[in-house]
């Protein structure tokens, strides 16, 4: 007699853990499956975790679980070949409790998360592949695993499969997903003392600083590189369009190897030692590349769903609403004893007024504009490097001449009505 459970949650990652935690602690009955060794073991992350939605889940998590370090500056780097124009915000609010975002290294976090789970209740199986939905008469009624007599059902399947979601695909709910809606990401581990870290970053004990990389950090390609202090490690990477490095022919750990010798990132790296070089998908195509995100028996939630706010590099946060908000849902149901679609639409409704929902339309056209214009970071940001060097060089030139003078290299009257017009479009899709 096959194993039935009220739920099956596919995925240890941020969504799948959050939803079976919800669920567990409601007292369902919920199977959560990971293909890894351990939730964590093939996750990766840059990786700033959010403490809002950490916190509607497990309040005050902050005093047990494995965080690396309380984020107290986020700085911006505008970056040239050889100059960068950097902008930063440091407030010692953050320092302090409730603080607002952590560094977090994923292979402890999402296995602390997990255990949390199973202490509600839910029931942890790793080393499993869910291979494809079981489908019966049109309703998703279990999973079909790699293990021997691996078939197990449930009333209602959540995918928290992550970016690829073979099993939502398999559904029909999204074809393969083209080189501009996903972002191909590489990043390295670099162990480093504790204290040179401090001292570095500009940082009292056991504060966090990130820094965002923009402009030649991708060598013009949309995207973004990222450093970002953990207790004893710093978190190196670098991700663009997959649609950016097959037009430019660039290989990833080439694009990596390239911002680590990079003359604005080289000293704050020197002297460290890659400890854990890691490669991941993140979905980038946005609200328009969302799939189906319900059906008969079957939610999809976090990366899987396309939840990526790229613009400002939130993912987990958004996977870990979701997953809630998929947990909710299924309560509702069961009380009705009702999993039909019809039903399950009440989770794509709460998603879509939460911030979620919100912000995915409020970029929706943010990734397909600046990938079709690419003069912003080709052309603009090498500008702004000028013009800062132009306006902070003191050689005896008048700032009226200066001004006349970066104005001119802005080139001719048809170049500066391009920018104009695109300094307008992007604020209506940023908006
Ligand atoms: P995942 O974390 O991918 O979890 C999916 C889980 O499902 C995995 O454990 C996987 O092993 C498992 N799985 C997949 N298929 C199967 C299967 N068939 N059977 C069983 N198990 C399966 N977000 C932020 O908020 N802040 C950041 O700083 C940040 N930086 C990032 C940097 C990089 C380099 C990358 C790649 C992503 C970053 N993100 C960041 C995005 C964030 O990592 C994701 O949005 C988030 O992990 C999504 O969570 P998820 O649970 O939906 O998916």
């Amino acid at each position: 007699m096959p194993e039935k459970f009220d739920c099956i949650v596919v995925g240890a990652g941020p969504a799948g853990t959050s939803c079976a935690y919800e669920l567990a602690k409601a007292g369902v009955n919920v199977l959560l499956l990971e293909r890894g060794e351990y939730p964590g073991s093939k996750n990766v992350m840059g990786g700033v975790l959010y403490r809002k939605m950490m916190e509607d889940i497990i309040p005050e998590f902050y005093k047990e679980a494995p965080l690396e370090r309380p984020i107290v500056e986020q700085r911006f780097m505008m970056m040239d070949k050889e100059s960068a124009l950097t902008f930063s915000y440091k407030g010692l609010e953050w320092a302090q409790e409730p603080f607002n975002n952590f560094t977090v290294l994923r292979a402890k976090f999402d296995q602390w998360f997990a255990q949390k789970a199973v202490e509600q209740g839910a029931l942890l199986v790793c080393e499993t592949v869910a291979l494809e939905c079981i489908v019966e008469d049109g309703r998703v009624v279990g999973i079909r695993t790699d293990r021997p007599d691996g078939d197990v059902y449930a009333d209602v399947v959540v995918l928290a499969d992550g970016v690829n979601s073979l099993l939502a695909k398999q559904l029909g709910f999204h074809k393969e997903w083209r080189p501009d809606e996903v972002a191909l990401a590489t990043m390295e581990i670099l162990k480093l003392d504790k204290k040179v870290i401090e001292d570095r970053f500009n940082l009292e004990p056991n504060q966090g600083c990130t820094i965002e990389l923009f402009g030649d950090a991708t060598k013009g390609i949309l995207g973004t590189g990222f450093l970002y202090t953990n207790k004893d490690t710093l978190s190196i990477g670098v991700g663009t369009l997959l649609s950016g490095l097959i037009k430019h022919k660039i290989k990833p750990y080439e694009l990596l190897e390239y911002v680590k010798n990079h003359p604005m990132i080289r000293p704050y790296i020197q002297g460290s030692e890659p400890v854990e070089y890691l490669a991941h998908l993140i979905p980038e195509g946005g609200y328009r590349s969302m799939p189906k995100v319900v059906g008969h028996g079957v939610l999809v939630a976090g990366d899987a769903a396309q939840l990526v706010n790229a613009i400002h590099r939130e993912g987990s946060n958004l996977a870990m609403t979701s997953g809630r908000l998929a947990a909710e849902t299924i309560i509702m149901a069961k009380e009705y004893n009702d999993f039909s679609e019809n039903m399950l639409d009440h989770y794509r409704v709460k998603l879509m007024e939460s911030f979620v929902g919100q912000d995915m339309k409020k970029y929706k056209d943010a990734t397909h504009h600046f990938d079709k214009f690419p003069q912003y970071f080709e052309r603009y940001i090498p500008m702004l490097n000028r013009a800062a060097s132009q306006m902070f060089t003191v050689d005896g030139l008048s700032k009226w001449e200066k001004q006349k003078k970066i104005w001119r290299d802005i080139g001719s009257a048809g170049e500066k009505m391009k920018l104009a017009r695109d300094v307008i479009r992007a604020w209506r899709v940023m908006k």
